[in-house]
């Protein structure tokens, strides 16, 4: 796991949870998933998973030209953060 990322355990089951961050994406312009032959724009995808339950949380965000940098970090944030939000709200 990434270095000074803290995840909450799973809400449902106590369980270890994992993350994949960061991760490039093929959807519309709108997030929605497209076809392999359809024009697409290029998002990056947060996730935040229980291997054991199989409940993910999962956050993306368009890469648009001129996005602040950073961005690809807020991201991450914002995945664990609703992961870690989630798991304090049980
Ligand atoms: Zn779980």
């Amino acid at each position: 796991m990434n270095p000074g990322i803290e995840l909450k355990p799973c809400p449902f089951c106590g369980g270890e949870a994992k993350a994949i961050l960061g991760y490039p994406l093929r959807l519309d312009e709108y997030g929605e998933e497209v076809g392999d032959y359809e024009p697409a724009t290029i998002w990056f995808g947060a996730r935040v998973y229980c291997p054991k339950c199989e409940c993910v949380i999962e956050k993306k965000k368009r890469c648009v030209n001129g996005s602040p940098k950073g961005w690809h970090d807020q991201i991450k944030r914002d995945a664990v953060e609703a992961w870690n939000r989630r798991a304090n709200d049980v």
